[in-house]
């Protein structure tokens, strides 16, 4: 008989703690953190985003090939504090046909952090559908391209299927008409959060975002684990 191959995800880190940022801020939450990302995001510092060691391949040695087995042991750690689960990234939806059978398994509360770019097809992979898509769709202060960043259809799609969605923008300047661009006729919150890989950063830019959430009727979210822990991995 043939054997089945069991199918593994890289992954960065798991790890236990608070959720720092967006609607569920303050949760108890198991963070699955996949390595591999579709964009690059150079707008962000010297390495590129915060979480670079998810995304640059000089750091894939680090990165471990789990199966879902792997993963849910992992997870079993923490269910007694009835955490929700937080797959981030790098870029998860990239392993989105891998990573359903968790999505299927845990029964709590799922958010999955995003870039918005990659298209799922929730009537084949209907699980999805009861997960939180935290969509970081990335502005032009991200560095990238107008055509790589933003796809519409995709943020679309994630709206209608996955109600409990949300948008959550970084900013560090007025980014009001591509926010407007982005999210119109689309009922979900906008959460908008400083741009900071580093305390100092962080706080020089919250005191603007701040403002610009008043002024626009946004959310504001903070980042505590940067307030905090600053760059370090793991929390
Ligand atoms: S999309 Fe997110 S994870 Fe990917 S490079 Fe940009 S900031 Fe980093």
């Amino acid at each position: 008989m043939e054997s089945q191959k069991v199918k593994k995800i890289p992954i960065s880190e798991i790890f236990y703690s608070i959720q720092g940022e967006g609607k569920y801020c303050g949760t108890p939450s198991v963070f699955v953190r996949v390595g591999g990302c579709n964009l690059r995001c150079p707008g962000f510092g010297d390495k590129g985003c915060d979480s670079y060691y998810a995304v640059d391949k000089r750091y894939q040695k680090e990165w471990e090939l789990k199966s879902i087995e792997d993963i849910k042991t992992e997870i079993k750690k923490y269910l007694k504090f009835d955490p929700h689960l937080v797959i981030t990234g790098g870029e998860p939806t990239l392993y989105f046909k891998e990573l359903y059978p968790l999505i299927e398994w845990f029964e709590g509360q799922i958010t999955i952090e995003t870039n918005a770019t990659i298209d799922i097809d929730f009537e084949k992979f209907p699980a999805y559908k009861k997960v939180a898509f935290a969509m970081s769709v990335k502005l032009s202060n991200s560095g990238e391209e107008y055509n790589k960043r933003v796809k519409k259809n995709v943020i679309k799609s994630y709206a209608k299927n996955a109600k409990k969605s949300f948008f959550k923008f970084v900013i560090d300047k007025d980014l009001k008409k591509e926010i407007e661009d982005i999210t119109k006729n689309i009922n979900l919150s906008i959460y908008c959060m400083p741009l900071g890989a580093t305390k100092e950063e962080l706080e020089k830019n919250a005191p603007f975002v701040f403002e610009f959430c008043l002024k626009n009727g946004y959310r504001y979210s903070d980042r505590i684990h940067i307030r905090l822990f600053g760059k370090k991995k793991g929390v």
